[in-house]
């Protein structure tokens, strides 16, 4: 079998589109752009180039986008007080602190400071707690474009076995709470599970989150399942060059997987698509604007 693959960059696109066509409705009913305020604290290059292409896609959706770059010396309180600052700007409908921080600072802190009313990224405990109970809430980027992968593969989940690998509070665990409320019996596997093969191979769609390049082997998958790789690393080469990997083994994979989503090209694509996303769907919660379903 050769598994299909599952275009992120195209999707990714098309939803850009979608948010670009209702931003434009948005400022026509409301006289002004949805705004995302970016903080970056110190000049760590892979940071650095994340918020470079968020602020250019907030720009190419036709958003406002506000860039706060702040000094890695900054202590916990300057940074608070910028987001107070951010909190009570009007013109700021989404908050991002881009993560990691310095030592100096507790993150934990930052993030719960920002008003859960503007949590684009949806790591405030509040976003976390209104997924966890099915209320409406902003979900983290990176898992929510990853359902959106899965639906457009597979439409209704309904029932499928899932297993999610990894447990982190940004992918895993709201992974698994978005495929709950899809109806899938979902599995979380970490760094403590026995037997991750046999309990990876039970599973209709496979979820990697871990940061392991190639972990999962294409033998460990249950013939036909739809696999979607978060997992990024960038990894030296023998000839010295370095190639961003998956968790997943692809070359191995491609062939029992039903449908796979490539490294790169898969899930970093909708990652970004999915915050300019959320900073549109804060606007229109803020201003009374509604959106169509779809979004
Ligand atoms: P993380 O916070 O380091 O979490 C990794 C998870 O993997 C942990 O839950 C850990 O288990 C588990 N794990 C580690 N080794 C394992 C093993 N041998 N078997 C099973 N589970 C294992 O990482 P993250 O932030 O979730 O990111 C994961 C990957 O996704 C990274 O490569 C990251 O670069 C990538 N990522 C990509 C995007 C994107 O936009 N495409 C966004 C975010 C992250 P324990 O909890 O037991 O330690």
């Amino acid at each position: 079998m050769t598994a299909k693959l599952i275009d992120g960059k195209a999707a990714a696109l098309a939803l850009r589109e979608r948010v670009a066509n209702q931003v434009s409705r948005f400022r026509e009913a409301k006289g002004r752009a949805p705004g995302l305020a970016v903080v970056l604290v110190g000049e760590h290059p892979p940071s650095a180039a994340y918020v470079r292409s968020k602020v250019k896609a907030t720009r190419e959706a036709g958003m406002e986008s506000f860039e706060h770059r702040l000094p890695a010396s900054v202590s916990q309180d300057e940074l608070l007080a910028v987001v107070d600052q951010l909190n009570a700007d009007p013109a700021v409908d989404g908050i991002l602190v881009q993560l990691p921080l310095p030592k100096q600072v507790d993150e934990t802190a930052i993030i719960t400071r920002i008003s859960p009313d503007k949590d684009v990224d949806g790591f405030h405990p509040v976003s976390a707690g209104r997924l966890s109970i099915g209320l409406p809430s902003f979900v983290p980027c990176t898992p929510l474009g990853c359902l959106m992968l899965l639906q457009q593969e597979l439409g209704n989940l309904s029932g499928l076995d899932a297993m999610v690998v990894g447990r982190s509070n940004i992918v895993g665990k709201p992974m698994a709470q978005l495929l709950l409320q899809a109806n899938c019996t979902v599995t979380v596997a970490h760094s403590r599970t026995r037997d991750l093969p046999a309990a990876v191979r039970r599973a209709d769609i496979v979820v990697a989150a871990v940061g392991r390049p190639e972990l999962i082997r294409g033998d460990w998958l249950k013939p036909g399942a739809t696999v979607i790789d978060v997992g990024q690393e960038r990894v030296e080469q023998p000839d010295g060059t370095r190639k961003l990997l998956g968790d997943v083994a692809f070359d191995e994979a491609v062939e029992v997987a039903g449908a796979i989503t490539p490294v790169p090209g898969g899930v970093g694509p909708m990652t970004i698509a999915c915050l300019i996303r959320n900073t549109l769907v804060s606007a229109s919660r803020r201003d009374g604007f509604p959106l169509p379903e779809d979004l």
